[in-house]
C-alpha cells in the first residue's frame, strides 16, 4: 500500500486556520483593532462599507513595520509578540499567536501599507488569498494601514452564510466597543459607509462609557474599585433600577482585554440580588489587572475566554467590591423598580420649571366606566402611584373590536356584546356567552395578578399582564399595519440623547415608527427630538419604549419589514401592558377580559405564554370526588 498522508498546502492550511479566527467582519475588525493597539497606536480610525463584507480597513499611526516584516507578517505563526513558550504566560500584548494576518490573507483582497517613524518610505503590500500580487515601496503616512475587501471571496459558502447588513454591522460596532472600552487613551473613530458613526476622543473610563452609550448613562454610575494581592478591581455598575431586561451592556476586562465568564458575571449578579426585578441584568464595567502570569488566555483562538487561577477567590473579591459600591454610594436598596423607572423623567424636560405637565390632560380620577363612555377611551389606573404619567391607557377605537353601547349598564351586556368568533376561536367565543340568570361573567382579581371569572363550563383564570399584552400587540399590528396613525402632538418637543448606534437604530426604523404615530423632528449624532408620539402611549413613557424597542430590535434583529413590525408591536405591548401589582376595577377587569376575548389570538400572550386557563366544572368535581 502507498503512503496517503500528505502535509496540506500552506493556503490551504491558512484557509482552515481562517475558520477558526475568522467568523465573520466582526472578527477581522476585533484582530485589525488589537493589531493597531499592540503597535502602540494612540489614533486609530474603522472604515467599514457594506458591514464589512465589501470593505474593512483599520488605519493607525503606531509603530509600522519595516519592509521585511510587512511581507512577514501574512505567514502563519509569524509573530513579533513571543518568542518562546515561555512568553506565553507572561502575555502583554493582545495577538501572540500570529496567525490573524495569515488567516484573513487567505480568505480576502489585503491592501498593506506601512512605514515605521524613522523611514521616510514605507511599503505597499497586495495579497489575494495568501498570494502575494505586489510589493511597492511608497510614500504614506507614519504607522500601518490594513485593508481587507471582499471578505470570503473564494469561500462562497461563508460568504452566503453571512446574516444581513444589520446583524454583521451590530456584530462589528459589538467588537468596536469592547476595544475601545478597554482602551479609553486612544482615540477611535468608526465610519460606515462614508458615515462617521463613532468619534471617541482620547479620555478617561468615565467619558468613554458616556461616549459610547450616551449622555443618560452619566448619571447611572456607580464607581467600583478594589486592591488585593492578586487583583485590582475598578470600572463602574449602573445603578440598580438601570438594570436592563435584556443582557446587554455588561463588560468584563482583564489586563485591558475584553473577556466573556459567565463565572463571574454570577459574582456581579448575586451581589445585586434581591435589589433586581426579576429577569433584570446588571448593566456593568468591570476591569480587573492581574498578573499575566495568573491566567491563561490561549484556550480558545478568538480569547476572549481566559482561565484564572484563583477564580474562587476572584469571585468573592467581586461580589464584595460591587455589594460594597451598592451600599456606599447608597443605591441600595430600590423598593419598585417599575415605579421608579418610570416615574423619573428621563428627558431635559424636567428642567423646563415654567411648563409643569403642560400636555398631561389626563383626570386621575376619570374612570370611564363609572359615567357613561362617550370618548371611546379607558385608563388601567395604577393604583400605587397617583401620578398620571404612569396611568396606561389605549384608544379603544382601535383595540375594541366592538363599541360600547352608551346604555351598557351592566357587565352582561358588554359580555353579549362581543362578537361570535367565527372558526378556531369559536370556543372563545361560546366561553362568554352571557346567560342572564347565573353569575356567569364576574371577576375577580387575585393578588393583583390574576383575574378570575366564572363562565358557563367552569372558570377561567387569566393572566393580566399577558392577556393585557396581548391585546395591546394585536391592536398595534392593526396600527401599524392597517390603519393610518394616530399621533398626538407634543405640546413641547423632547429631546432624548441617545448613543450614535442607537440613534442610527431609530433612524433605521424612523419610517416604521411614524406609521405607528411617532413624529420626529430631528436626529442630531446623539439625540433625537420627538414632536408626536402615539396616541395610546404617553409623554413620560416614550424613553422606556423607545429603549425597550432598541433592546428587542438587538436581540432579534429581523429581516423583512413584517418581523420589523412584530418586533416593534410587540416591544410595545411588553413596555405598556399593565403590570403584576396594579389594581384593576372591576369595570376594568371585565374590560380586560372583554378585549382578549375580542382577539385574533386570545390564548397566547404575543411572546407565547399562555394568558388564561379554564378549569371546567368536570374537572373542579374530580378534585372534590377523590
Ligand atoms: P499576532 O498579532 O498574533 O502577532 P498577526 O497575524 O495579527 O499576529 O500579526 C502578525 C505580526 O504583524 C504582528 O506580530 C506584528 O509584528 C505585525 N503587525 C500586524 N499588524 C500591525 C500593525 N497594525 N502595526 C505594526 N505591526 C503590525
Ligand atoms: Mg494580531
Amino acid at each position: 500500500m502507498s503512503d496517503i498522508i500528505q502535509l496540506l498546502p500552506d493556503h490551504v492550511a491558512n484557509q482552515i486556520a481562517a475558520g477558526e479566527v475568522v467568523q465573520r467582519p466582526a472578527s477581522v475588525v476585533k484582530e485589525l483593532l488589537e493589531n493597531a493597539i499592540d503597535a502602540g497606536a494612540s489614533v486609530i480610525t474603522l472604515l467599514l462599507k457594506d458591514a464589512g463584507k465589501t470593505l474593512i480597513q483599520v488605519i493607525d499611526n503606531g509603530k509600522g513595520m519595516s519592509a521585511t516584516d510587512a511581507r512577514l507578517c501574512f505567514e502563519r505563526h509569524a509573530t513579533s509578540k513571543i518568542k518562546d513558550a515561555e512568553d506565553l504566560f507572561n502575555l502583554s500584548t493582545k495577538g501572540f499567536r500570529g496567525e490573524a494576518l495569515a488567516s484573513i490573507a487567505a480568505i480576502a483582497h489585503v491592501e498593506l501599507k506601512t512605514r515605521q517613524d524613522n523611514e521616510e518610505l514605507g511599503t505597499a503590500i497586495k495579497i489575494e488569498g495568501s498570494t502575494v500580487v505586489s510589493q511597492d515601496i511608497v510614500s504614506t503616512a507614519k504607522g500601518t494601514s490594513i485593508a481587507v475587501k471582499n471578505l470570503f471571496y473564494n469561500i462562497p459558502a461563508r460568504r452566503n452564510f453571512l446574516k444581513s447588513d444589520t446583524v454583521e454591522t451590530r456584530h462589528i460596532i459589538d467588537e468596536f466597543q469592547r476595544v475601545a472600552l478597554a482602551h479609553p487613551n486612544i482615540s477611535f473613530s468608526l465610519h460606515h459607509n462614508g458615515n462617521e458613526v463613532y468619534h471617541l476622543k482620547n479620555s478617561n473610563l468615565r467619558k468613554r462609557i458616556v461616549a459610547i452609550f450616551g449622555n443618560r448613562t452619566n448619571e447611572k454610575l456607580v464607581p467600583i474599585e478594589e486592591q488585593t494581592d492578586i487583583i485590582t478591581i475598578r470600572g463602574f455598575i449602573a445603578k440598580p433600577e438601570y438594570a436592563k431586561k435584556k443582557r446587554g451592556e455588561q463588560f468584563f476586562f482583564v489586563n485591558d482585554r475584553f473577556i466573556k465568564s459567565s463565572y463571574l458575571n454570577h459574582a456581579v449578579n448575586s451581589a445585586f440580588e434581591g435589589l433586581l426585578e426579576q429577569g433584570a441584568h446588571p448593566t456593568y464595567f468591570i476591569y480587573f489587572e492581574v498578573p499575566p502570569n495568573s491566567i491563561d488566555i490561549n484556550i480558545h483562538p478568538t480569547k476572549t475566554e481566559v482561565k484564572f487561577d484563583n477564580e474562587k477567590a476572584l469571585y468573592a473579591i467581586i461580589r464584595a467590591t460591587v455589594k460594597h459600591s451598592l451600599g456606599q454610594y447608597n443605591v441600595a436598596p430600590v423598593l419598585d423598580f417599575n415605579r421608579d423607572a418610570t416615574l423619573d423623567t428621563p428627558y431635559e424636560f424636567k428642567d423646563k420649571s415654567s411648563m409643569s405637565s403642560p400636555t398631561i390632560t389626563v383626570d386621575p380620577t376619570f374612570n370611564p366606566f363609572k359615567t357613561e363612555p362617550t370618548e371611546s377611551q379607558h385608563t388601567y389606573e395604577k393604583k400605587s402611584t397617583a401620578s398620571t404619567s404612569t396611568s396606561f391607557s389605549t384608544p379603544s377605537k382601535s383595540s375594541y373590536k366592538h363599541d360600547y353601547k352608551k346604555d351598557a349598564g351592566s357587565w352582561e351586556s358588554l359580555y353579549s356584546n362581543i362578537e361570535p368568533i367565527e372558526d378556531t376561536s369559536v370556543s372563545q367565543g361560546q366561553l362568554f356567552e352571557s346567560t342572564q340568570e347565573t353569575e356567569t361573567g364576574k371577576t375577580f382579581q387575585i393578588q393583583k395578578k390574576y383575574i378570575l371569572s366564572s363562565i358557563k363550563s367552569g372558570v377561567v383564570l387569566i393572566h393580566q399582564t399577558l392577556a393585557h399584552q396581548r391585546v395591546l400587540y394585536e391592536e398595534y399590528l392593526e396600527n401599524i399595519t392597517v390603519k393610518e396613525a394616530n399621533s398626538q402632538q407634543l405640546l413641547f418637543p423632547i429631546n432624548i440623547s441617545f448613543s450614535s448606534t442607537d440613534i442610527e437604530m431609530i433612524y433605521g426604523m424612523k419610517s416604521d415608527l411614524e406609521s405607528t404615530g411617532f413624529v420626529f423632528n430631528e436626529f442630531t449624532k446623539d439625540s433625537i427630538t420627538i414632536g408626536g408620539i402615539p396616541i395610546a402611549i404617553s409623554e413620560s413613557q416614550i424613553t422606556l419604549i423607545l429603549e425597550q424597542l432598541l433592546d428587542d430590535m438587538k436581540l432579534e434583529v429581523p429581516d423583512t419589514s413584517f418581523s420589523h413590525f412584530d418586533v416593534m408591536a410587540k416591544s410595545f405591548a411588553k413596555s405598556l401592558a399593565i403590570k403584576t401589582g396594579t389594581v384593576l376595577s372591576e369595570k376594568e377587569q371585565e374590560t380586560l377580559v372583554n378585549n382578549l376575548f375580542s382577539c385574533k389570538e386570545p390564548s397566547v400572550s404575543p411572546l407565547g405564554k399562555a394568558t388564561f386557563k379554564t378549569l371546567t366544572l368536570q374537572e373542579i368535581d374530580t378534585i372534590f370526588s377523590k
